[in-house]
């Protein structure tokens, strides 16, 4: 005994108030019972069972059951079948106790009128999917209510009239439209619309036959249906599939009334829509569990007819969408490019965006360095240019001296040419000889200011083919009045065969010049014999020639090898620290390579590789 009260206890705790805990308690669980006219498989009806369904899980209780019976009586008419079903009710129901009934259809609800006190003679009922016509409100049985639901036979005449503006005649399928406690009085309904409005009533003919009659339909024509069960030949079918049957031949466009309809070729109208009504009646029915009385809620029309139709049906038919009824939906819109493919093309467009503003960064990025770089080369020959503008003020002493000589040597000669003319047989001949001395005396002074001139020049780059061997002396002979000054050797050893490079001959010269001004600075304070500098110009593998400077100095610290070449590295008193720097500028520029090295005997060399003119 102690174990099991504890045994429902636990299972209580842990269910909480689930249904095991209900069960275990002894309570009885709430249940609601589901009577539908029709067949719960079919689209329609099983819709609404899924809309009561929807409303008792919405209202959080779990402690609900709901049963369903599908009564099909029009399918299976006759007094034998249904006192069969009330006895098969009965028995079935005996042990189980329902709460609330919700009734779907008239046809249920007639039913129940009949039969209710039999089966279920307490439990009160929801009327559900009913038309508000006193007709069926005269089957509601005391202690119940009601939600409506019915698509009016003015919903379907608008519907119509919005497809077909110059509408003149209708046609009604279906055999729905037969029974009065659906459509009512629809006759008065459209005369009273639309007098003089013709209506072809194929309600009562069999489908074969429907199927011929609205394949040759007049223009400014409609065709309403309704559900279609049976065609009074024994045949029945599904509506939707009836609804089928007709849409194949028919030549006019099809209003429905139903939601499961569309899709199914109908244009569409006002539609019932089946999950809205069981949501509603279910809605109710949770109300009177709750413990409300039926009595007091005033049966209502539910909001769930609405206007719905086929965007494919109306192409089809050249309807425009502005006269359809205010509120309309409109189904199956075939998406346009842009709402099939927004997502491709928003990607494809964004990738294409942004490899177009990767490549304008890309160009904008080049463009400065093409302006980084026109600047840095500007830079250099104006750096260059002082540079040799600070070696010709150095070298200013020795340039003097070596101008001096010729400018000696015209006075010279043109003193004795006086002295010459002066005799009274002057000899020609000899003052011939003068002139010509003076001339080429004039020319040699013409030469060192000429050559002064072109290394002072500052000309944009240009590329000659030049004689290395002759480059290299004209260099050491511009620098041989400095060395003397100095007391320095200077050395040149071409090379036996001829080198030609391709280059701008002042850029190179410098940057040759630069190296042995270099090495006369390294060598200008030792004792006399190691006072000299050779140059040498020579071939190297790989199409290279190859000019070296070397002194017989104190040589590079080793960790500074590269480090000289930097711009403003200098370890001299006065100096600049830019000749190196602007003739590795200038090699490099060139296509070559610079580097210094110490030699094993003591003393710098510094080598300068540069391609062949011709490889
Ligand atoms: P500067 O001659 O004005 O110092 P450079 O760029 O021509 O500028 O030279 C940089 C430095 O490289 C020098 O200060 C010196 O330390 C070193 N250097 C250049 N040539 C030689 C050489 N022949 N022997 C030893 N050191 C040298």
């Amino acid at each position: 005994m102690i174990t099991g009260l504890v045994r429902i206890l636990i299972v209580c705790l842990l269910a909480s108030l689930s249904r095991d805990c209900i069960a275990a308690e002894g309570k009885r669980q709430r249940s609601i019972l589901v009577l539908e006219e029709a067949d719960f498989r079919s689209p329609f009806y099983s819709e609404i069972f899924a809309g009561i369904r929807a409303a008792a899980k919405q209202s959080g209780t779990a402690d609900t059951v709901i049963y369903g019976e599908s009564l099909d009586l029009s399918r299976f008419p006759g007094p034998g079948y249904e006192e069969s079903v009330v006895g098969h009710l009965r028995t079935k129901y005996a042990q189980r106790p329902i709460d609330v009934i919700v009734s779907i259809g008239v046809t249920s609800a007639k039913f129940l009128q009949k039969r209710k006190q039999e089966i279920w003679p307490a439990a009160p009922v929801v009327y559900g999917f009913v038309p508000d016509l006193p007709e069926t409100r005269a089957l509601f049985l005391p202690d119940t209510t009601a939600v409506f639901a019915r698509v009016t036979p003015a919903h379907l005449l608008n519907a119509a009239r919005a497809i077909v503006p110059d509408l003149t005649r209708v046609v009604l399928v279906g055999d729905a439209w037969k029974n009065p406690l659906v459509y009512g009085h629809w006759k008065q309904d459209f005369a009273a619309m639309m007098p003089g409005l013709e209506v072809m009533d194929l309600s009562d003919a069999v489908l074969r036959d429907v199927r011929k009659q609205v394949a040759s339909l007049p223009d400014r024509s409609a065709i309403l249906t309704s559900a279609m069960y049976s065609d009074g030949e024994g045949t029945y079918y599904s509506p939707a599939s009836a609804l089928a049957l007709v849409a194949e031949t028919a030549n006019r466009p099809i209003v429905i009334t139903s939601d499961t309809f569309l899709g199914r070729s109908g244009v569409g109208g006002f539609l019932l829509m089946p999950e809205i009504i069981g949501r509603e009646a279910g809605e109710v029915a949770m109300r009177i569990l709750d413990g409300e009385a039926p009595s007091n809620i005033v049966p209502f029309g539910g909001d769930n007819v609405k206007p719905i139709f086929d965007w494919r049906q109306l192409k089809r038919w050249n309807v425009n969408e502005a006269n359809l009824p205010p509120g309309s939906e409109v189904r199956f819109r075939e998406p346009t490019f842009w709402g099939q493919y927004h997502w491709h093309v928003t990607i494809v467009a964004s990738i294409v965006l942004l490899q177009a503003m990767m490549i304008a960064i890309l160009l904008r990025e080049r463009h400065l360095r093409f302006v980084a770089e026109v600047e840095a080369r500007q830079r250099m020959s104006e750096l260059a240019h002082l540079n040799r503008r600070a070696t010709v003020g150095e070298m200013s002493a020795s340039l003097a001296h070596e101008l001096n000589q010729p400018l000696a040597a015209i006075m010279i000669n043109a003193e004795s040419a006086q002295q010459i003319l002066r005799n009274p047989a002057p000899d020609l001949g000899e003052i011939e000889d003068i002139l010509a001395h003076i001339r080429r005396d004039d020319q040699r002074a013409a030469e060192i200011i000429s050559r002064l001139r072109a290394f002072l020049k500052r000309d944009p780059t240009v590329r000659h083919e030049l004689d290395l061997n002759a480059m290299v002396g004209e260099v050491f002979r511009f620098l041989s009045v400095q060395a003397l000054t100095h007391d320095v050797e200077l050395v040149t050893e071409p090379s036996p065969a001829d080198i030609r490079v391709k280059g701008d001959k002042v850029q190179l010269q410098q940057a040759i010049l630069n190296l042995a001004m270099n090495g006369i600075d390294a060598v200008a304070h030792l004792p006399n014999k190691r006072r000299r500098v050779v140059g040498r110009t020579g071939l190297a593998e790989g199409n290279l020639a190859l000019v070296s400077v070397a002194d017989a100095g104190d040589g590079i610290l080793a960790e500074k090898v590269t480090e000289i070449f930097k711009p403003f590295f200098t370890t001299k008193a006065q100096g600049m620290g830019i000749g190196l720097s602007i003739a590795h500028t200038i090699v490099e520029a060139h296509g070559g390579r610079i580097w210094a090295e110490n030699a094993p005997s003591g003393g710098a060399v510094f080598h300068v590789a540069l391609p062949l003119a011709v490889p």
